[in-house]
């Protein structure tokens, strides 16, 4: 098996994040969170359309009625098809906050969550919004909301709240949402940098993009069992794409790096794909 990273984009995004495979386009799309962007790319040739929303973008999903649904900065959006209109708002007082992460569990709900400004500890929030369109708080005392996956049966919810350096899991109930029994399955606190955004495997295995760690790592029943080394420090999630479902992309930021990293990281802020070896799981559709 290959782990060479090849470059998809050299984006230069400045907060590239949130990729996942719109099966319906077979194109990847993706955020740039400050941009604010969302990019779709054609992943045989690079091209990239993109799509400007009017405030800050942390995550899209496809949208089984069309278009996509994003998580901008004051809550949950229906994008690209028709003028961006807003859904529903979450509280944010003093808009202090915007989103982050998100991704649809397999019964097509919308999970995001938030994180402030000024990363704030304990300011930020998880949200869920059901297919119905009604949001649910779901969880408070949050700092920096990011990875999200859902065990194939879906039994399992596994949740990153980065600060933590944890990847947590929580007991999933398909029909209802509710989750519950919140423990920990993987520390990563005896190493560099912070778990950031995270994809599952058709075998169970989570793939984490590691910011600051320059990797991303893969972790089977808790276990480290993989680690790809990426040619920038700030990788920041990934999702399995192609019509296969067999070749990782991974987004990846320059947001903090001073004149003399971003130097000596051109690539900071691509697309990159590697072929792990292992094929990813359908991304849900909202709705
Ligand atoms: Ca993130």
């Amino acid at each position: 098996m290959s782990t060479d990273v090849e470059v998809v984009v050299a984006a230069e995004a400045e907060l590239g994040e949130g990729p996942v495979w719109d099966g319906r386009t077979n194109r990847l799309v993706w955020v740039d969170i400050m941009g604010p962007s969302i990019h779709q790319t054609d992943v045989r040739t690079g091209r990239t359309d993109s799509i400007a929303v009017p405030l800050h973008v942390g995550a899209v999903v496809p949208r089984a009625l069309g278009g996509y649904v994003a998580a901008l900065q004051d809550g949950f959006w229906v994008v690209g098809d028709g003028p961006s209109r807003r859904l529903t708002e979450v509280p944010n007082p003093g808009g202090k906050l915007r989103f982050n992460d998100g991704k649809c569990d397999p019964v097509g709900r919308f999970w995001a969550g938030t994180i402030a400004y000024d990363a704030a500890a304990g300011a930020a929030s998880l949200y869920c919004l059901d297919t119905d369109e009604t949001v649910t708080h779901v969880l408070d005392g949050i700092t920096i909301s990011n990875g999200l996956a859902w065990s194939r049966d879906g039994d399992t919810m596994f949740y990153i709240d980065s600060p933590t350096k944890r990847i947590d899991a929580f007991n999933f109930t398909l029909s209802t949402g509710a989750i519950s029994d919140r423990r920990t399955v993987v520390d990563l606190s005896a190493g560099i940098g912070e778990p950031d955004g995270m994809t599952i495997d058709a075998e169970g295995g989570l793939w984490v993009a590691v910011w600051g760690a320059g990797a991303v790592h893969r972790y089977v029943f808790g276990r480290l069992d993989r680690v790809l080394k990426l040619p920038v420090s700030q990788p920041t999630s990934c999702a399995f794409g192609g019509t296969d479902l067999d070749e990782l992309y991974v987004t990846s930021a320059w947001k903090g790096l001073s004149k003399s990293e971003r130097n000596e990281q051109p690539l900071a802020g691509a697309l990159f794909r590697v072929r792990p070896g292992v094929r990813g799981v359908a991304a849900h559709v909202y709705g």
